[in-house]
């Protein structure tokens, strides 16, 4: 099964939207695998964010990630990237689909209240990342056989 990284941005901290973002993971049928609350610095952030290094925005980006700790999540599940990237929504909150979560939560390109991995490499490094050893668990769920049929497995 794949997994992927949320990270619960200070936007989500600040409105008290944890629980709501969280919800919404864990009805879809995604395992929780992994989640801590972290506060990111400018080095971490220079390696997450550097596609972005050379944009205008770089540095009030980074900025906004340390306003406050941000709740680092890793999610278990089939097809886990492609799931959770489409119930984040586009960049632009205000282009996001109703339905997603930058979509319903969200008015803005910078304050858009997740980061979710946008490929399964990028997954892979990014948990690598924010997730020390020890921290990611793999544990079997009494209600895998009601989320999957067998052959999904
Ligand atoms: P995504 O988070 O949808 O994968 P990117 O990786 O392109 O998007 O950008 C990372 C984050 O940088 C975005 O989630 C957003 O918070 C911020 N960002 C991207 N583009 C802009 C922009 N033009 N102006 C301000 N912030 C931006």
């Amino acid at each position: 099964m794949e997994k992927t990284l949320v990270i619960l941005k200070p936007s989500a901290i600040q409105r008290a939207l944890i629980g709501e973002v969280i919800k919404r993971f864990e009805q879809k049928g995604l395992q929780l695998s992994g989640i801590k609350m972290i506060q990111l610095d400018n080095s971490i952030l220079n390696e997450h964010y550097a596609h972005l290094a050379d944009r205008p925005f770089f540095k009030r980006i980074k900025d906004s990630m340390m306003i406050s700790p941000v709740i680092v999540t890793c999610w278990k599940g089939k097809d886990a990237v492609r799931v959770v990237r489409s119930m984040t929504g586009s960049t632009n909150s205000r282009e996001a689909v109703p339905g997603t979560i930058r979509g319903d939560f969200s008015m803005s390109m910078q304050e858009n209240i997740v980061h979710t991995s946008d490929s399964v490499e990028n997954a892979k490094e990014e948990l690598a990342r924010f997730f020390k050893e020890g921290e990611i668990f793999d544990y079997s769920s009494a209600l895998t056989p009601f989320t999957y049929s067998n052959d999904e497995i």
